[in-house]
């Protein structure tokens, strides 16, 4: 049988930014203001900060990424507590925590939420209809592997 988890019209948005990535997430955070401002944020120490500020709303705020928060918010992906996900990662430098972001984005795949790694997948998500209106996503069944038969 086919999981499945409905995001309904209110979506929780999880925000990480790099630190040369920032100028741009906040940068695209103030141009999609109000279609935010429809939504719950939550985000990594130091980015959640930077929303808050140039925002002027709340942003739930976890660790610093390096220090955990990326892996609080795989945490609570893999709850089924955060439907989308706008990870904007540095390409070009390796960070110290970088097996966390390896994670975080394979928590991302593995529970099929929607997820943006470059301003123009995060322009088209919060552009599409589907933003408006309830959808339901597939979860991938896990029971085979959480049943399988361990030696
Ligand atoms: P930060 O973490 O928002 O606390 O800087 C970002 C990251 O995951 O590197």
């Amino acid at each position: 049988m086919k999981e499945s988890r409905t995001l309904g019209t209110r979506k929780t948005i999880a925000i990480v930014a790099h630190d040369k990535k920032k100028k741009d997430v906040i940068e695209w955070a103030m141009h999609n203001k109000t279609a935010l401002a429809r939504h719950d944020l939550i985000s990594t120490g130091t980015t959640g900060k930077l929303l808050e500020e140039n925002l002027d709303r709340p942003v739930k705020k976890l660790l610093s990424g390096p220090l955990g928060g990326d892996q609080q918010i795989g945490a609570m992906i893999a709850e089924g507590k955060i439907d989308i996900l706008i990870f904007f990662w540095d390409p070009m430098e390796a960070q110290p925590h970088d097996s966390d972001v390896k994670a975080l984005l394979r928590l991302g795949v593995a529970w099929n939420i929607l997820l943006a790694c470059d301003r123009t997948t995060a322009d088209f998500i919060f552009t599409s209809p589907l933003m408006n209106t309830d959808y339901k996503i597939d979860v991938t069944d896990y029971n085979s592997y959480l049943n399988r038969k361990v030696e």
